[in-house]
């Protein structure tokens, strides 16, 4: 008689949200899979951290290599899973890839020891790897988000479990192929067809060192009541509702086109993205009417079609929850300048959509709107931008748009967030450390800061052996 699984299986569905046609189904794991690969991944620790920092890097490296090679496949699943634009989804391998090559190159560099100046003998700080960790991975950017946490803890000589997002199983599967024919020994990366609610139970695994989260504030906050409880290290990047901030109508079309781009990116399932444009009141009119014009000229169609500019949301039920929350904030008094409903075609489609006079108390003023949905705010100066734009539980990123730099740089550092571009809207690169504060989590991902989350900052401290012995204390 065989032992009845800990959990029945269900299976998780990659469902193309252009037309919600079941595209793959895949079973998830059982508690005791989990668990062999959990044991899977220490045991494959045991012999990866004992490789150098270089000999490590090789297996990133490569990893972004095949990337490329691999660009048209890996760029159709991201678009076929969760709709993203194929330029977009292009674009994003392109990114993954420069991560990868990044770590690979840059990041041996970045863990080498720091000596500290003692009075005899030697200390320095060794970066050491922690040990297994999980990462917890959205689906709004199905590669880039687990590379920029994968890329550079394979460096630093830990071991991965991936959970991916639900939505997104044979992206998951293409990154675990990757890792492996790059190089990585048996166990180094590993993917973990299991739905949210059983994350907790990793956690609580005690060969589990670390978790990093990317999605909501509400899943986030789960992983890390859990990972508390464990005495494991988090890194959480959250939600956000960005500001956008408008000071001056100098270069107007190109802040259009900032406020364009930097909005409906992704169809604005980003979490970095113009959520909350601030405008002051001399060019607020004028800017709602341009910025209308050009979500009006928006044409949906297929995302896999180079000249569609308006795609699917990633799922059916992601298109439902913006339209409710557009039509409560409605119904609560706002104006609707634009869009507003579904598109009446197959698939998880939603209007480009404007809405104005939006106040404290109605649900877009509080809530993210992970869709092509802008809101626009009038004000009457400077403070009024910036106490509006911390008016705010999210602190992720935020834009200044001003010619005059001194100013810009002036409302930039008023501003309660992890990172505010001026001129220019969000973006990410591997260089440039990624996070934000509030309830947008902590820590930091990329560049430097992101190699450094999860390694032990390792004390070692010489002393000649001629040397008196001191007091211990600590
Ligand atoms: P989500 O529901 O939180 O899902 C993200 C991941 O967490 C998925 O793998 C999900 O698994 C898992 N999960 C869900 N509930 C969980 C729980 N209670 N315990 C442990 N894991 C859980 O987020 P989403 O709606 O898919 O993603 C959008 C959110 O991510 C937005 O708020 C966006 O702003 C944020 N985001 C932030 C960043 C950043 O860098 N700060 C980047 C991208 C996205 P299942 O799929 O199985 O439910």
């Amino acid at each position: 008689m065989t032992a009845t699984p800990s959990v029945t299986r269900t299976s998780i569905a990659s469902i193309n949200p252009y037309n919600n046609e079941v595209l793959r189904e895949f079973p998830t794991m059982i508690d005791e899979e989990v668990e062999r690969a959990v044991a899977a991944a220490h045991e494959a620790f045991r012999g990866w951290r004992d490789l150098t920092p270089d000999e490590r890097a090789i297996v990133v490296r490569r990893a972004g290599e095949l990337m490329l090679e691999r660009r048209d496949e890996f760029a159709r699943t991201v678009t076929c899973e969760m709709g993203k634009l194929i330029g977009e989804s292009q674009g994003e391998v392109d990114l993954s890839a420069d991560i990868l090559r990044y770590y690979g190159e840059v990041g041996p560099a970045l863990l080498v020891d720091q000596p500290i100046p003692v009075e005899d003998g030697a200390a320095v700080v060794a970066n050491r790897p922690l040990g297994v960790l999980l990462g917890v991975m959205p689906w709004n950017y199905p590669l880039y988000q687990v590379v920029r946490f994968a890329g550079p803890n394979l460096v630093a000589g830990n071991t991965i479990l991936l959970k991916h997002a639900s939505n997104c199983p044979q992206s998951a599967l293409a990154l675990e192929r990757l890792f492996r024919d790059a190089g990585a020994p048996e166990g180094v990366y590993t993917n973990l067809f299991v739905r949210g609610s059983r994350v907790g139970r990793i956690i609580d695994n005690p060969l589990v060192q670390g978790v990093s989260l990317t999605g909501s504030d509400r899943a986030g906050a789960s992983v890390a009541e859990k990972a508390g409880r464990n005495i494991d290290k988090t890194v959480l990047e959250l939600g956000g509702s960005d500001p956008f901030i408008v000071l001056d109508g100098e270069d107007f079309d190109r802040t259009i086109d900032a406020a364009a781009v930097g909005r409906l990116s992704n169809m604005g399932q980003s979490c970095v993205s113009a959520k909350r444009m601030i405008v002051v009141s001399d060019i607020y009119y004028d800017f709602v009417d341009r910025l209308r014009h050009r979500f009006a000229a928006l044409t949906p169609g297929d995302p896999m079609d180079p000249a569609t500019t308006l795609g699917p949301l990633s799922s059916e039920q992601a298109a439902e929850n913006l339209v409710s929350q557009i039509q409560d904030t409605v119904a609560q008094g706002a104006t609707l300048v634009l869009g507003g409903k579904r598109i009446d075609r197959p698939g998880a489609f939603v209007e480009a959509t404007i809405l104005t006079d939006v106040r404290p108390g109605m649900r877009a003023y509080h809530e993210e709107l992970f869709g092509p949905a802008a809101v626009v705010y009038q004000v009457a100066d400077e403070d009024e931008a910036v106490a509006l734009a911390n008016d705010n539980p999210y602190g992720l990123g935020g834009v200044v748009m001003c010619r005059d730099l001194v100013r810009a740089r002036r409302v930039a550092e008023r501003l309660d967030t992890g990172m505010v571009w001026i001129n220019h809207p969000t973006s990410s690169s591997p260089e440039l450390p990624f996070g934000g504060i509030k309830c947008s989590g902590y820590g930091r991902e990329l560049g430097d800061l992101g190699i450094q989350e999860f390694v032990n900052k390792k004390l070692i401290r010489t002393f000649p052996t001629t040397s008196a012995i001191g007091f211990a204390q600590g």
